[in-house]
């Protein structure tokens, strides 16, 4: 078996390669959409790997979980479970690392063979007791080579006799360095880590090394992933070394820490996808907020859609500081998208996150389109909708010193007369009860007549109006909350003011 496959240099194959141990974090979302990112902007390729060699911790709940919010994001992979393989360069699969320890088997086993790795059979006891010796001399805690002694015959012949070993790889004593995209250059000296294991003895592969081989044999050309991953590269340099293949281009992001700059915890808030889109967050808005917690846009800019993304997507613009999740932002970001929609998505995305009985469901469409297309410049989530709302069907006064001194200028009386007689003049309801509510033409007469016939202006004119016609000292302008407030309510408010007139 020749171990030096040569990899075609030209083409991007980027993966993400979560471990299905619980939801799709925040931190792994954007990790995925940078792999993602990259990936499409070079016309390459964006692989899921399902690093489920955990067996008590992994489930295909979460692996369906977090394929499902990667869709909802719109981070779709070319390969991965269930997604066919690259027909240019052949099969890559199966993504799920617990398919795959047939693979690791043989790997290892042309390393043992090779002289690169050796059966390990001290027991957890010994190498335990091993450890606190060397601590106790303040040595590094490194295994101490017991094993590595042992000739291939006698390592076969205590398997044969049914001993239990693990695969450890012989480490290369010297030091390592590589170029990060992220990071820039990045030394490991010698003598950092010790004879490491690479197969558990139930078979199972540890992290460090299955990770290398699926790299490796998926041609993974840019491996991006937390910073928390950077002392791991060490080993994985190595593997890459023993392997006669040349490691991929590395990038590792930032952290994410709470406002309090620790790393980003449940403390902090939800901390996964699943809980924004279940409280309907936007998922444009996520991922807008998501790329920029490490990443900038060349022209600095702070709203772009993915499409944007894609075309303008590359890996010289990472930051190196810590990206604080800041949930004001997202919320932010949240408000710039909801206002971004027209009017008609508006009211068939915001509808449901309305409740059921609120008047809002008994108007006609022509006005649901306005009421939205107006209360969206005062919220950043379609649930604010229902309570943004409320100032137009509630007929209560707002009883404060604000009203009270405008109540008390001098033209309210008039003023007062002149509507209380237009009122009376118009209908609430249409013959089958359905809400009526006033043009905005006929806001423009009141406010024409009473400035011209009746010599009110300025404030007097506008606080007046918004006085009486709301029962409130201060509001949204009055030239498009009127309109969208049904008549009855304009009128049982107009009748309870009277009780505040000086
Ligand atoms: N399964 C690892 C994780 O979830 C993958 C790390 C890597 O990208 O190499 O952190």
């Amino acid at each position: 078996m020749s171990e030096s496959v040569s990899k075609s240099n030209s083409v991007v194959r980027t993966r993400y390669a979560p471990s299905p141990t619980g939801y799709l974090h925040v931190g792994g979302a954007r990790t995925a959409l940078y792999c993602y990112l990259w990936a499409k902007n070079q016309g390459g390729k964006f692989i899921l790997r399902i690093e489920d060699t955990d067996a008590a911790r992994s489930t295909r709940e979460f692996e369906s979980a977090q394929i499902a919010d990667l869709h909802w994001l719109g981070i779709d992979y070319d390969e991965g479970p269930g997604q066919g393989t690259d027909k240019d360069n052949g099969s890559f699969g199966p993504y799920r690392q617990s398919e795959r320890l047939h693979i690791y088997k043989e790997k290892a086993e042309w390393l043992i063979g090779k002289g690169q790795a050796f059966y390990c059979f001290c027991t957890e006891e010994e190498l335990e007791r091993k450890k606190e010796e060397a601590n106790s001399k303040e040595l590094a805690p490194h295994y101490d080579g017991t094993c590595r002694k042992l000739s291939l015959e006698e390592a076969k012949k205590r398997l044969a006799q049914g001993e239990r070993a693990t695969v450890r790889f012989k480490v290369y004593n010297k030091s390592y360095a590589f170029r990060d995209h992220v990071r820039g250059d990045v030394e490991f000296p010698e003598g950092m880590v010790g004879d490491f294991v690479i197969l558990r003895s139930d078979g199972f592969p540890v992290y460090n090394y299955c990770c290398v081989v699926d790299d490796w044999l998926m041609q993974i050309s840019h491996v991006m992933r937390a910073e928390e991953h950077l002392p791991n590269t060490l080993r994985q340099l190595m593997l890459y070394e023993a392997f006669g293949v040349t490691p991929p281009e590395f990038a590792h992001m930032s952290l994410l820490v709470g406002d309090d700059r620790q790393k980003l915890s449940k403390r902090h808030g939800a901390t996964s996808v699943t809980f924004y889109k279940e409280e309907a967050y936007l998922k444009e808005a996520m991922v807008n907020y998501l790329v920029q917690l490490g990443w900038s846009h060349p022209e600095e800019k702070d709203i772009f859609d993915l499409d944007e993304l894609i075309a303008k997507f590359s890996i010289d613009r990472f930051s190196k500081s810590p990206a604080v999740f800041d949930l004001q932002k997202l919320k932010w970001f949240n408000g710039q998208y909801l206002r971004k929609k027209s009017n008609e998505e508006l009211v068939a995305a915001a509808s449901p996150f309305i409740p059921q009985d609120h008047p809002f469901h008994k108007q006609k469409v022509e006005w649901q389109l306005k009421c939205l297309g107006f209360f969206k410049n005062y919220i950043d989530f379609y649930k604010e909708f229902a309570s943004a709302m409320e100032i137009v069907f509630n007929d209560s006064i707002e009883d404060d010193k604000e009203l009270r001194d405008i109540l008390a200028f001098e033209t309210t009386p008039t003023m007062f007369q002149y509507l209380q007689s237009e009122l009376s003049k118009i209908e609430s309801t249409d013959s089958v009860g359905h809400d009526l509510f006033i043009s905005e033409e006929l806001f423009d007469r009141w406010s024409n007549e009473i400035k011209t016939n009746l010599k009110i202006k300025g404030k007097n004119l506008f606080l007046g109006m918004r006085a009486l016609l709301t029962g409130r000292g201060h509001g949204l302008e009055l030239k498009s909350l009127l309109p969208l407030t049904p008549i009855k309510i304009i009128k049982s408010r107009f009748e309870k003011i009277k009780g505040y007139l000086p």
